[in-house]
């Protein structure tokens, strides 16, 4: 990653470390050997400039999915609630505008393409293969799992599928990013890979 992009990923608000942020890039540089990335959750743009970085690095691009307001955990009085990113003049969250400056800020504008959209909703006209999808979307059970079903068909053989958030005890986090990753492995995807909670499946 160039040294821009390595900063304005650190320095974005989210919630994804630095070592599982690097091992998202490889994941990208993997499978943009083979076609496009999409990410379903941009939030504020911290895993897209990671991911970006890497489509740009394969001359193709990122496509990445959210209707900006926030998941339920992400709402005023749960764990993952920051006011900043409250609009003050709707009350909801909006993390469009962050997300906008951190892609611009990291240089990124040409290989990162904002999908401003409910992913299921899209997921309905959505015809483009991909050589990766990374799931960090909605992370109660109905979400995380309708996101899986929406989008894993559109990864390519051989191509590969991440998912976030990944906690195999209850005691460290939520079980629906797990439940999806159980789902991926009965569903064929061989897992590659384990960085903190990020888990990495090929096809
Ligand atoms: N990948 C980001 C963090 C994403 S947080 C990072 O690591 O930097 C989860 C995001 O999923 C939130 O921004 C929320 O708005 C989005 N989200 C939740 N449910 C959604 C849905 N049904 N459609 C689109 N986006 C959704
Ligand atoms: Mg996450």
């Amino acid at each position: 990653m160039k040294e821009r992009e390595l900063e304005v990923a650190r320095a974005a608000k989210g919630f994804m470390p630095d070592d599982e942020g690097l091992a998202l890039h490889e994941a990208g540089l993997d499978g943009g050997r083979i076609g496009p990335l999409l990410e379903i959750g941009s939030y504020c743009g911290k895993s897209a400039v990671y991911l970006g970085s890497a489509a740009a690095a394969c001359g193709t691009v990122l496509f990445t999915i959210d209707h900006h307001h926030g998941s339920e955990e992400n709402q005023a009085g749960w764990d993952h609630h920051d006011d900043e990113v409250v609009d003050a003049r709707t009350g909801r969250m909006d993390t469009l505008p962050f997300f906008r400056r951190t892609i611009e800020d990291a240089g990124l504008e040409a290989a990162v393409v904002g999908v401003i959209a409910d992913s299921p909703g899209v997921g309905r006209y959505w015809a483009i293969p991909v050589g990766l999808l990374f799931i960090d979307g909605g992370h109660a059970d109905d979400v995380a799992m309708a996101d899986y079903i929406t989008w894993a068909g559109f990864v390519v053989s051989g191509g590969v599928l991440a998912v976030h958030d990944v906690f195999e005890d209850p005691a460290d986090g939520g079980q629906a990013p797990f439940r999806v990753w159980q789902r991926a492995v009965a569903d064929g995807f061989a897992p590659v890979s384990t960085s903190g909670s990020l888990r990495v499946l090929r096809r």
